[in-house]
Order: C-alpha cells, then sequence, then structure tokens
C-alpha cells in the first residue's frame, strides 16, 4: 500500500480489469466534475486525483512501474510528460465521458473557413408575395475569385502545406484551467485553419481566394410568403477565404400593400361600402379580388360589419395545399349630403315607421335654405 492509492481513489481492486478501472472512472469523473458541483474545492481536489489515478492505471506501463514503485515511479514511465492532462487521449476520455462518444474533437475538426452569412432585403408587389415570384437580386458579395478559382496562389503556383500546424488547419494548446491543464484545439492562426500557405499570392485576391463584387442572383419567392418573411438561400452568403464553403444568404422581405386588400394570416380583407338602401332593400355588388372583379349578393336587411366569406380567394398556404378565404367586410354607409326631396323622402319613412327624427332646423338642409332665403 503506497501513500497515495490509486486503486483506492477509483474505487476498484488492485486486480481489476482496464474495463472495470475505466468505468469506475467515468462514474466518478461525472459525478466529481467541477462543473456539476458549484466550484467545491473539496470535489475538485477529488476530481484531480481521480483523473490523475486513471491516467496512471490506464496506461499498462505506468500501472506496471505504479505496482513496483509506486506513483513516483509510475511518473517517469509511458509518454514521459508528468503531467496527466498533458496526454490528448485523456482528453478524449474525459469529454468522452460527459459528451458521449466523440463528443469532442472529432466534431470540431477546422477545415478551410466557411463564409460569413449575408443579408438582403427583397421588395414584392402585394401579389408577388401571394402567388410566389422569381425576382432577381443584386447583392455585393465576397465570391470566389475568377483568377485563381479560389486557392488565393497566383495563377500557375499552388499552396503548399502549412509548417505551423503539417498541414491539418489546427493546433493543439495546453492551458491552465480549473482541471489542471486542458488541451484545447483551435485553427491555426499562421494558415487561418486552411491548412496551406500560399508563398505567391493571387494579385487579383492578394491571396484572399475571393473578392467583392456586385452579384445578380434569382430569387425564387414561395407564394404565401408576407411581409417580414425571410428567406434562407443555403451557401449563397459570402465565400469562405481561399475556397472555404460559403455561408448563407438571408433574404429579408418586403411587401408593398395593396389598395383595397389587406392580409390576415392566409386570409385576406377588404372593407367594402354599401349604402343604407343597398343594406335595406339588398343588392348585387361588384368587389374586388385578386383574380379581378366578383360580384357578391347583400340580403336584404344587411347589417353594418356583416362579412361575406368568398372561400378560396385568400392567399395559398407556404406548405401544403389550399388557400386562405377574402373576407368582405359590409361598411354601411349613412347618407350625406341630402338634397330637399332625398331629406323629404328620409322624413317620409321615419314617419311611416313611427321613428322620431330630429325636427328640421337650421342644421337640416330645409333649415339652411330658410336661413338663405331670411
Ligand atoms: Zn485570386
Ligand atoms: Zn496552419
Amino acid at each position: 500500500m503506497t501513500a497515495t492509492d490509486y486503486y483506492q481513489i477509483l474505487g476498484v481492486s488492485p486486480n481489476a480489469t482496464d474495463d472495470e478501472i475505466k468505468r469506475s472512472y467515468r462514474r466518478l469523473a461525472r459525478e466529481l466534475h467541477p462543473d456539476a458541483n458549484g466550484g467545491d474545492k473539496e470535489t475538485e481536489e477529488r476530481f484531480k486525483e481521480v483523473v490523475l489515478a486513471y491516467e496512471t492505471l490506464r496506461d499498462p506501463e505506468r500501472r506496471r512501474r505504479y505496482d513496483m514503485f509506486g506513483p513516483d515511479g509510475a511518473r517517469g514511465a509511458g509518454s514521459g510528460q508528468s503531467d496527466p492532462f498533458a496526454a490528448a487521449g485523456g482528453f478524449g476520455d474525459i469529454f468522452e465521458a460527459f459528451f458521449g462518444q466523440g463528443g469532442f474533437s472529432q466534431g470540431q475538426r477546422s477545415g478551410p473557413v466557411r463564409g460569413a452569412d449575408a443579408e438582403a432585403t427583397l421588395v414584392l408587389e402585394f401579389e408577388e408575395a401571394v402567388f410566389g415570384a422569381a425576382r432577381d437580386l443584386s447583392v455585393k458579395l465576397a465570391m470566389i475569385c475568377d483568377a485563381c478559382e479560389g486557392s488565393g496562389a497566383r495563377p500557375g503556383t499552388h499552396p503548399s502545406s502549412c509548417p505551423t500546424c503539417g498541414g491539418s488547419g489546427e493546433v493543439r494548446r495546453i492551458r491552465q484551467s480549473i482541471l489542471g491543464q486542458m488541451v484545447s484545439v483551435s485553427a491555426c492562426s499562421d494558415c487561418g485553419g486552411a491548412g496551406q500557405k500560399i508563398s505567391s499570392p493571387c494579385p487579383e485576391c492578394r491571396g484572399e481566394g475571393r473578392r467583392i463584387r456586385e452579384h445578380s442572383l434569382r430569387v425564387d419567392v414561395p407564394a404565401g410568403v408576407d411581409d417580414g418573411s425571410t428567406l434562407r438561400l443555403p451557401g449563397r452568403g459570402q465565400a469562405g477565404p481561399r475556397g472555404g464553403p460559403a455561408g448563407d444568404l438571408y433574404v429579408h422581405l418586403r411587401v408593398k400593400p395593396h389598395s383595397v386588400l389587406r392580409r390576415s394570416g392566409y386570409d385576406l380583407v377588404a372593407t367594402q361600402s354599401v349604402s343604407m338602401t343597398q343594406a335595406a332593400l339588398g343588392a348585387t355588388l361588384s368587389v374586388v379580388t385578386l383574380e379581378g372583379e366578383e360580384s357578391i349578393a347583400v340580403a336584404p336587411g344587411t347589417q353594418p360589419g356583416t362579412v361575406t366569406r368568398l372561400r378560396g380567394r385568400g392567399v395559398p398556404h407556404l406548405q401544403g395545399r389550399g388557400r386562405g378565404d377574402l373576407l368582405v367586410e359590409l361598411a354601411v354607409q349613412t347618407p350625406t349630403g341630402l338634397n330637399e326631396a332625398q331629406e323629404l323622402l328620409l322624413r317620409q319613412l321615419a314617419e311611416e315607421r313611427g321613428e322620431q327624427v330630429a325636427p328640421a332646423g337650421e342644421g337640416g338642409i330645409l333649415g339652411r335654405i330658410r336661413s338663405r332665403l331670411r
């Protein structure tokens, strides 16, 4: 028994198999991870011990030397690095324990750097938004350089492998952290993550592999989009440096208002004036739809605010089939500017229906005529 018993720390017997050691380590690592313990110092120390113990016992040569000479003996063995956190393999295991298989470096492999996303605005006519349209859009974007076809190297020359990262595009750094030393993988700053360096840059793009220029593209606007909708065009944004993939282009849609029709989701709404006599006696009216004029019947005795629904005359659904409806709201107009004969007729109507109305006075037409005659 040594002063520091790695088997005890990991809670396994000195005869434990590699698998048992690994399982126990993972369980403890999860339990004791500083992120799960709000920075408790004691737990943090135990966590470090567990990692150190595991790093020693997982390596057969280190484990053998540990068994023979104790912790100090184990340090000189194996990879020769005294700190377990410097061993990249140990990290793979730590991250695997938390994020599942392949949770760390595999998902973050750098390569050519992706270009940035770009934005543009497209103003549509009302009908274009409802029925869809193919529109040409002009955007200023970083595009692949024609001269070097994106490589950034002077035509006729080729990029060479980056000496800093050996062509992998990423560098491993060891840094201090709460866990001890951590290996972090980041994009190589020498080559910008591309893995390649250019000795003789393309004169057109200065080695960038891309150039800003005015670019025209066709945008297919699907039927049913609305003001404020955004279309995402994958891979149509800024080109990446040195042949990196392009970002996305986000096209924000503005829709001009219609003179008569308003959008309410997939329905269209119109307000249609109807005179008092038409509302009372019934009539046939002509209303504006996106397909042209259509007739609607106004029933006798129609009240203000009555809504007539024209099925399928609205906006096509963005996903799937069918269209919304056109809702025509009837606004009954009270007649104004009555001439003398009209006022008399209305007064007769009121009298006939036994309805009390204001006497013809200064405000009414008869009153005004009288005052003018005075
Ligand atoms: Zn170029
Ligand atoms: Zn590099």
